[in-house]
C-alpha cells in the first residue's frame, strides 16, 4: 500500500475501492437503496460539478457495486420483478458508467500531474541540497587560506622583532665597548632596561620593545584559531517535516470535518416553522414528523426543505404513509434526504427503541443523518443520531420490532457533533397531509 501511494493507478484503484466497501442490509426493503442510488448520484454530480474528482467517483464506483453486485444478491431483489424502480436504475446504471468512466480518466491524469509536481520538487530538493555544498566548500576554502594567510603574516612579523632585537642588542653592545673598554661587561642576562633603541630601518614597522618582551625563535605557542564549525550552522534539511500533498485520504476526501462526518447547516426558523405546523397535533398530545432535506455545496449539506408527509400519529409513535410523494417532491427539486425531525408531546428528549430503528435506515443511507427531536412539555431541543462505533451497528443488527427494550450501555445515541445552526438561513415547508 505504502510504495503505491505514488503510483497514480494504484491511486485511482483505492479511490474505487473505498466506494465499492457498500453493504446491504437485507433488511432493509430494495426500494430504499434505489432511493439512496439516486441521492448518491445527486450528491456525486455535485462533486463533479465543484471539481472534487476524488468524492465523485467514491460515489460513482459506489453506486456500480451498489446495484450491480451487492443489490442484486437482497433477499427480495427478485421478487421486485420488473418495477418502475428496476427499469428506472438500468438506465441510470448506463449513465453512471460513463460518468465513472469519465472522471477516472480525469482523476489518472490529475494524480500524474500531482506524481510530476512531486517529483519535480524532489529534483528541486536534491539540487538545493547540492547547491548549499558547493557554497560551503567555497566558503571553508576561503576560510582555510585566509588562515593561511594571516599565519605567514605573523611567522613574518615576529621574525622581524627577532631581527631587530639582536640588531639593537649588537648596537648597544657596541656602544659600551666604546665607552667603558677594559671593563668587564655587565651579565647579559637579564638584559638591563634601555632607552628605546631605534631600529635603523623598520623602526616604523614594529613598536620597539624592551627586550625581555620579546618572543623567543623558538617559541611555539602561537594561539590556534579553533576551525570554524560550519556544521552546526548550516540548517539542515528535514525531509520527514516537510509537508507534503496528502495522497489519499482515508474517506477518499468525502468527509470533512474531525469527526469523519461532512457538517449539516440548520436554518434556525426549522424549529419555529415545524412547531407551528405540528401546535395542533402537540395539543392534543399528538406526535408530528417531518423530513429534513437539503443540498451539499463545497462538502457540507445545508437543510433547505422541511417536508411534512402524510402520517398516521399516536403520543407516542409516528409513522409515514405515500413515500413517492414525497420521493417525486425530492426528485424535483433535486434535495437529498438528511434526516427527519418529530415531536415528543409529553416525554424528554431521547430517542425511543422505536425512534433507534427508524434513524437507523437514514444513517445506514447517510452518515450525516440527523434525528431532530422536539420535546413539548420540557420545551427542549435534541439533534441526535447513533454513535457511530457502536448504536449504529447495534440497532442494525437487532431484529425485534415496536417498541423493545435495549440495553443503554455503552450508548446507543449522542448528540449530533456535525451540526452547525444558521440563525440566516430560511427554510421552505411543503405539508403533503392535506
Ligand atoms: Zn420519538
Ligand atoms: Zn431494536
Amino acid at each position: 500500500m505504502f510504495e503505491d501511494v505514488r503510483d497514480p493507478a494504484a491511486r485511482v484503484r483505492a479511490v474505487c475501492q473505498y466506494g465499492c466497501a457498500v453493504e446491504v442490509d437485507p433488511l432493509i426493503p430494495p426500494k430504499r437503496y434505489f432511493r439512496s442510488g439516486r441521492e448518491m448520484i445527486r450528491m456525486a454530480d455535485v462533486y463533479y460539478d465543484e471539481d472534487n474528482l476524488e468524492s465523485a467517483f467514491v460515489l460513482y464506483s459506489k453506486f456500480i457495486a451498489l446495484f450491480i453486485e451487492k443489490l442484486p444478491a437482497h433477499p427480495d431483489y427478485k421478487s421486485l420483478g420488473a418495477s418502475k424502480e428496476k427499469t428506472n436504475n438500468k438506465q441510470m446504471l448506463k449513465e453512471v458508467f460513463a460518468k465513472a468512466e469519465e472522471v477516472k480518466k480525469k482523476l489518472t491524469e490529475k494524480f500524474e500531474h500531482e506524481e510530476i509536481l512531486r517529483r519535480e520538487e524532489e529534483v528541486g530538493i536534491y539540487l538545493e541540497e547540492r547547491k548549499r555544498e558547493e557554497e560551503r566548500k567555497v566558503e571553508e576554502e576561503r576560510r582555510r587560506e585566509e588562515e593561511e594567510r594571516m599565519r605567514h603574516e605573523r611567522e613574518k612579523r615576529r621574525r622581524q622583532e627577532q631581527e631587530d632585537y639582536f640588531l639593537a642588542l649588537k648596537m648597544h653592545e657596541e656602544e659600551k665597548s666604546m665607552h667603558t673598554s677594559k671593563t668587564i661587561p655587565p651579565p647579559p642576562s637579564p638584559p638591563a632596561p634601555s632607552p628605546p633603541i631605534p631600529s635603523p630601518s623598520r623602526a616604523s614597522a614594529t613598536p620597539p620593545r624592551s627586550p625581555d618582551q620579546l618572543p623567543f625563535v623558538n617559541d611555539m605557542t602561537i594561539p590556534s584559531i579553533p576551525p570554524p564549525s560550519y556544521e552546526s550552522t548550516r540548517p539542515e534539511i528535514d525531509r520527514s517535516t516537510k509537508p507534503r500533498t496528502d495522497h489519499f485520504t482515508s474517506t477518499g476526501g468525502q468527509t470533512s470535518n474531525k469527526h469523519g462526518l461532512r457538517d449539516i447547516i440548520v436554518p434556525e426558523e426549522l424549529l419555529a416553522k415545524f412547531l407551528r405546523l405540528a401546535q395542533t397535533n402537540s395539543r392534543s398530545n399528538m406526535e408530528t414528523c417531518g423530513i429534513l432535506c437539503g443540498q451539499l455545496s463545497r462538502n457540507a449539506f445545508t437543510i433547505t426543505h422541511l417536508v411534512i408527509p402524510k402520517q398516521t400519529c399516536t403520543p407516542d409513535s409516528c409513522s409515514t404513509h405515500n413515500e413517492e410523494e414525497l420521493f417525486e417532491y425530492q426528485d424535483k427539486f433535486d434535495l437529498i434526504t438528511l434526516g427527519w425531525i418529530h415531536t415528543h408531546p409529553s416525554q424528554t428528549v431521547f430517542l425511543s427503541s422505536v425512534d433507534l430503528h427508524t434513524h437507523a435506515s437514514y444513517q445506514l443511507m447517510m452518515p450525516e443523518a440527523i434525528a431532530i427531536v422536539c420535546s413539548i412539555k420540557f420545551d427542549d431541543i435534541g439533534y441526535l443520531r447513533l454513535t457511530s462505533d457502536h448504536g449504529l451497528n447495534y440497532i442494525a443488527n437487532c431484529r425485534k420490532t415496536g417498541f423493545h427494550p435495549h440495553p443503554d450501555n455503552p450508548p446507543l445515541f449522542e448528540a449530533c457533533p456535525h451540526v452547525t445552526k444558521n440563525a440566516h438561513g430560511t427554510i421552505t415547508v411543503v405539508d403533503l397531509r392535506n
